[in-house]
């Protein structure tokens, strides 16, 4: 899932004080099961920032608040259409992507982010979100026994470790494991160490986000004529 966490109530409050009327947002997928962004946390950040705008005598401000389905998605944010257009602007507690396909729905509308995105990754314990994934368009995990160097390892090394682990933890934290025991112990459980004997080529970053903004075209769910340019 997509994990976000979300800004201090002043930072929120900064951005959208100088507004009449002001809808929260929130989504009801990644940001809800992640506890940022959902119909609860809009709830009972709207409550905090109207207390928050009467200290600075702002209470005048109409701060409400609305979560839809998916805000990723453009059919989903139908339903919040009509409603939009009564207010002045938007807080968006969806991530990065939510708040931009706000921003393209609603032109007339400022829409600020009420998030910070983080990372794509797993729920790790109760309350604990760890980062898996870089997104980095070509998946190697198939090369690493499922422990990604790329977003795991700090100095995302691809033929071993740095030199810098000790007692399994990297040196640059020694809260965070170190990718490379990581992927050794499972290597050796999965009885595959010897796999890893062969220098491997250099990453190709061109499909990650160095390679400029991405887009997937499924033709075959494309309907017909209206294939866009990849
Ligand atoms: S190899 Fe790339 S796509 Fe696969 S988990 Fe790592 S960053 Fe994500
Ligand atoms: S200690 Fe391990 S995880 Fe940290 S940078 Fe070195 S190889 Fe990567």
């Amino acid at each position: 899932m997509i994990v976000a966490n979300r800004k201090k109530i002043p930072e929120i409050r900064d951005m959208i004080k100088d507004y009449d009327k002001v809808l929260l947002v929130g989504c009801g997928t990644c940001v809800t099961v992640c506890l940022s962004g959902g119909e609860r946390e809009v709830g009972i950040l709207g409550s905090a920032l109207r207390m928050s705008m009467k200290l600075i005598g702002r209470e005048h401000i109409v701060i409400d608040e609305c979560t839809i389905e998916r805000q990723c998605e453009d059919a989903f944010i139908d339903i919040l259409a009509l409603r939009a257009s009564n207010y002045d602007a938007i807080c968006s507690f969806g991530c990065g992507a939510g708040v931009q396909a706000l921003a393209e729905r609603f032109p007339q509308i400022p829409v600020y982010p009420g998030l910070n995105t983080q990372f794509i990754g797993i729920l790790e314990s109760q309350g604990v979100w760890a980062e898996k994934c870089a997104a980095c368009g070509k998946c190697r995990l198939g090369e690493y026994v499922g422990v990604c160097p790329i977003t795991r390892c700090a100095k995302s090394m691809l033929n071993g470790p740095c030199g810098g682990s000790r007692e399994g933890k990297c040196e640059v934290n020694k809260d965070i494991p170190c990718a490379w025991q990581l992927i050794y112990d499972r290597a050796v459980k999965l009885g595959t160490v010897d796999t890893f004997t062969s220098i491997v080529s250099p990453h190709d970053w061109s499909t990650g986000l160095s390679g400029g903004v991405r887009k997937v075209v499924r033709e075959d769910q494309c309907i017909a004529g209206m294939v866009p340019d990849a």
